[in-house]
């Protein structure tokens, strides 16, 4: 599946398509989710969560307040829409994450701070219009 531009037309169907790319991450992985506020980020996250069977997608959430949410087995979500330094990402300890052998780091505005993140990664970029999205999946390094 991955690398590739897909659609989707519905909430239900990012999540399907976050499964669906669920069965296709190496592990450890890094996945940087690309793209305006609303345009499926957390969404997507919750199908690529539920393909892992780390959590079921009511529980996931940007996190906010937990700038980490730690979904076990290894899955991580990370959301620095509202992290302004490079210091304050440094806290996050996202090196000691993607360590881990079976990690996969969801990082929501992770373009935010590219240039902070190992160069093996995967991108989601995501773009909105009306209740259709395009999804633009490419592995980096
Ligand atoms: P982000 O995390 O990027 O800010 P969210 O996933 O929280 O975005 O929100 C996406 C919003 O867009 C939700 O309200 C969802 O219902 C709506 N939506 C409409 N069409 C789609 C689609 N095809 N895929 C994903 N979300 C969609
Ligand atoms: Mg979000």
């Amino acid at each position: 599946m991955i690398p590739g531009t897909y659609r989707t037309n519905s909430e239900e169907e990012t999540i399907a398509f976050g499964r669906d790319l669920a069965r296709e991450l190496p592990r450890p992985c890094l996945v940087l989710l690309i793209g305006n506020l609303g345009a499926g980020k957390t969404t997507l996250t919750k199908g690529i969560v539920d393909g892992l069977r780390a959590a079921d997608p009511d529980e996931v959430s940007s996190p906010t307040f937990t700038l980490v949410h730690d979904y076990g087995g290894g899955v991580f979500h990370i959301d620095l829409y509202r992290l302004e330094s490079e210091r304050e990402v440094a806290t996050l300890g996202l090196e000691d994450l993607l360590d881990r052998d079976d990690a996969v780091v969801l990082i929501e505005w992770g373009e935010r701070f590219r240039h902070l993140f190992p160069g093996n990664r995967i991108e989601v970029e995501i773009t909105a219009a009306n209740d259709s999205r395009e999804l633009r999946v490419s592995a980096i390094g």
